[in-house]
C-alpha cells in the first residue's frame, strides 16, 4: 500500500528521518506551497520566497534521485490551502491509508497532524543534536536550566573542540575576548550574492503578486536556495568570516549590516546546510591555525549550544510557551517596527536592515529591537509574531524561546537570569549609530535625552519587587537609588510622556 511522505519547506534535507523511513519505489512525497503557511503572520517576502525556490529545487532534486513528488505550487486550483488539506487531497488521489513525517517545528502543526483522520507516523528530527529525550533527561531535577552547562555536555558528546576529556585551549568559554566594540571598518565582504535562476525568478514573480502588502523588500534576491549554493556561502564565510568572527561579534555598524557574523542560519535551519557538518568545518579551521580559538568555540557554542538549547526550551515548556508574559506588558508593538518614522536612530537602522534583507545579527535583535520592547513594555505576543514574520530564519521552534525568553523575559527567567534591557550608553560603546541620531545618548533627561535612557529607568522602577532581589541586578537599584529624587521623578515623568507620544503614535 503507498504511504504518503511528508516533507515540509523547513525540512529540506536528503538524510530527513520521514524519507529514511520510506521506500522510494513506492511512497510518494507530498510538498506544498499551501496560503495557511504562507500567511498565519505576515512574513517577509524574500522569506517566503527563499522557501518556496528551495522547495521547488528540493523536489527536483528528489525526482533526480528518482522519488514520486506530489508537489503543489501557491496558484494550482486545486491547492486545498493547508497542510492537513493537501495531505488528504493527495491521499485520495493515490489511495493512501498512511502517512509518514519527520516531526515539525512548532506545536501548531505537529497538533494538526495528529488531528488528521488518517494516521500519521512523526518520527523525531534527528538533524539536531540533542533529542526530546536527551533534553529533557538533562533538564530533570535541575533547579535552573542555564544553557553554559547543556553546552558543556554537547561538547563532550559531539567532541567538538576537545582535547581528550578537557576542552581545547584550557576552557569550555572565550566569550570575554568576543565583546570589542565596532572595528573602523570590516574587511569582509559579506555573503556571497546568488543572481536568479529561472525557478526562483518564477517564485518571485509569484510572491510579488501575492504578498506585495507585507513588510519587507523581495528583491533585490540573492539567497542561496540549493545545497550546494548554501555550501559556497558556507565556504565563503569559513575563509573570509570566520576568523574575526568571534572579536566583533557584539558590535553594529550602520554601513555593514553583516560584520563578520555568517548567514547561515537561513539555510541551516531550512535543512539545506547541517548544523554538525557546519561545526565540524569551523573546527577544522581552528585546527589549520586559519581562526583563533574565541573565534571557533564563540562560533560553535551559538550552535551546539544555544541552537540546541533554544530547540529543547520550545518543546520542554509546550505549546502554551508563546503566550507567557511574566511582566505583564502590554502595549502594542510601535508603528516604526514595521517602517513608521523613527528619530531613534539604532532602531530606524535595524528595521530598515531587516526590511531590506529579513536579516538582523543577534545584538541588533537582542539589544535594540528586543531590548526597546522590553524597556517599553511591550506585549511579548505581539514581539514574537514580529520576530516571527521579519526574518528569513524564524520557525517558531527557535524564535519563540529566542524572544519570549531571551529578549523579553515574558518566561520569568527560565531562559535568562536577569533580562537583557540597557540604556543608550552601552549602544553607544558598541556602534556607531548614536553619532547620527537626532537624540542625544549622553543626556539623561531634558529635551533630546535617548529614550533607551529614560525607559530603562522607567522598567526597572516598575519591575523593582520582581529584580532587586536578583544578586546580579542589585548595582543597576543601587545605582538608580543614589540618583537624587527630583531626577528620578523626571526621568519617570519623561518615560511617561514619551511612551504617550509613542502610544499616540507620534514619531518618536
Ligand atoms: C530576539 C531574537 C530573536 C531571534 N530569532 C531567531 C530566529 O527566528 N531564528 C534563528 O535561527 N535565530 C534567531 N535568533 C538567534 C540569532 O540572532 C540568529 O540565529 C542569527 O542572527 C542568525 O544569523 P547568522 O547566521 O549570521 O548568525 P551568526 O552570528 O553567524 O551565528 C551562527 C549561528 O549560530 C546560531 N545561533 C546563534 N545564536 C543563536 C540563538 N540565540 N538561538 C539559536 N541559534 C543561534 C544560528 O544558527 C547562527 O546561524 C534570535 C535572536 C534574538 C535575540
Ligand atoms: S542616542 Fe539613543 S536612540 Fe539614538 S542611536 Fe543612540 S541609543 Fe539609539
Amino acid at each position: 500500500m503507498v504511504r504518503l511522505v511528508l516533507v515540509l519547506g523547513d525540512q529540506l534535507s536528503p538524510t530527513l528521518s520521514a524519507l529514511r523511513e520510506a521506500d522510494r519505489s513506492r511512497d510518494v512525497v507530498v510538498m506544498a506551497e499551501v496560503a495557511d503557511e504562507a500567511s498565519y503572520v505576515p512574513h517577509h517576502p524574500k522569506k517566503i520566497a527563499f522557501l518556496f525556490a528551495a522547495m521547488r529545487k528540493f523536489a527536483a532534486r528528489l525526482r533526480g534521485d528518482g522519488w514520486t513528488v506530489a508537489y503543489t505550487r501557491l496558484d494550482d486550483p486545486e491547492n486545498a490551502g493547508s497542510i492537513p488539506g493537501e495531505l488528504l487531497r493527495r491521499a485520495e488521489e493515490h489511495g493512501a491509508q498512511e502517512i509518514i513525517a519527520t516531526e515539525p517545528g512548532e506545536w501548531r502543526l505537529i497538533s494538526a497532524l495528529e488531528e488528521m483522520p488518517i494516521p500519521v507516523h512523526q518520527f523525531g528530527d534527528d538533524r539536531f543534536l540533542a533529542s526530546h529525550a536527551d533534553f529533557e533527561a538533562w533538564a530533570e531535577g535541575r533547579k535552573s536550566l542555564r544553557m553554559e552547562y547543556f553546552y558543556r555536555e554537547m561538547r563532550r558528546r559531539t567532541g567538538l573542540l576537545m582535547e581528550g576529556d578537557k576542552p581545547a585551549g584550557g576552557k569550555w568559554n572565550f566569550d570575554h575576548e568576543n565583546r570589542k566594540p565596532a572595528p573602523g571598518g570590516v574587511d569582509f565582504s559579506g555573503p556571497m550574492s546568488f543572481a536568479p535562476d529561472e525557478t526562483v525568478e518564477e517564485v518571485l514573480d509569484l510572491v510579488a503578486r501575492r504578498f506585495c502588502n507585507n513588510f519587507g523588500r523581495l528583491r533585490p534576491f540573492d539567497f542561496a536556495t540549493d545545497e550546494g549554493q548554501a555550501r559556497r556561502q558556507l565556504a565563503h564565510w569559513l575563509k573570509g568570516g570566520l576568523a574575526k568572527f568571534g572579536d566583533y561579534q557584539d558590535a553594529m555598524l550602520t554601513d555593514e549590516p553583516y560584520l563578520y557574523h555568517g548567514l547561515i542560519s537561513f539555510y541551516m535551519n531550512a535543512g539545506l546546510l547541517d548544523p554538525m557538518e557546519v561545526c565540524r568545518k569551523v573546527e577544522q579551521a581552528w585546527r589549520d591555525g586559519d581562526a583563533p580559538i574565541n573565534a571557533a568555540e564563540g562560533f560553535i557554542r551559538q550552535i551546539i549550544g544555544w541552537r540546541e538549547y533554544m530547540r529543547g526550551i520550545y518543546f520542554l515548556q509546550g505549546p502554551g510557551y508563546t503566550s507567557r508574559n511574566a511582566l505583564r506588558h502590554d502595549r502594542k508593538l510601535p508603528w516604526m517596527y514595521w517602517g513608521g518614522e523613527t528619530a531613534m536612530n539604532c532602531v530606524g537602522t535595524t528595521v530598515a536592515n531587516t526590511r531590506d534583507h529579513a536579516y538582523a545579527h543577534h545584538i541588533q535583535r537582542l539589544m535594540i529591537t528586543g531590548n526597546f520592547a522590553l524597556i517599553a513594555q511591550v506585549d511579548p505576543a505581539e514581539v514574537h509574531e514580529w520576530y516571527l514574520a521579519v526574518y528569513a530564519d524564524a520557525y517558531e521552534w527557535v524564535e519563540a524561546p529566542n524572544v519570549i525568553g531571551m529578549s523579553q523575559f515574558a518566561d520569568g527567567g527560565i531562559v535568562g537570569s536577569k533580562p537583557y534591557v540597557s540604556s543608550g550608553s552601552y549602544i553607544d560603546r558598541m556602534s556607531d549609530y548614536c553619532k547620527g541620531c537626532a537624540y542625544d545618548v549622553k543626556a539623561k533627561t531634558g529635551e533630546g535625552a535617548c529614550p533607551f535612557n529614560l525607559l530603562y529607568w522607567h522598567f526597572l522602577d516598575r519591575h523593582r519587587d520582581r529584580f532587586e532581589p536578583n544578586p546580579r541586578m542589585a548595582q543597576m537599584y543601587r545605582t538608580w537609588d543614589r540618583m537624587e529624587e527630583g531626577k528620578r521623578r523626571t526621568v519617570l515623568a519623561e518615560a511617561e510622556a514619551f511612551l504617550g507620544r509613542m502610544d499616540r503614535g507620534e514619531p518618536v
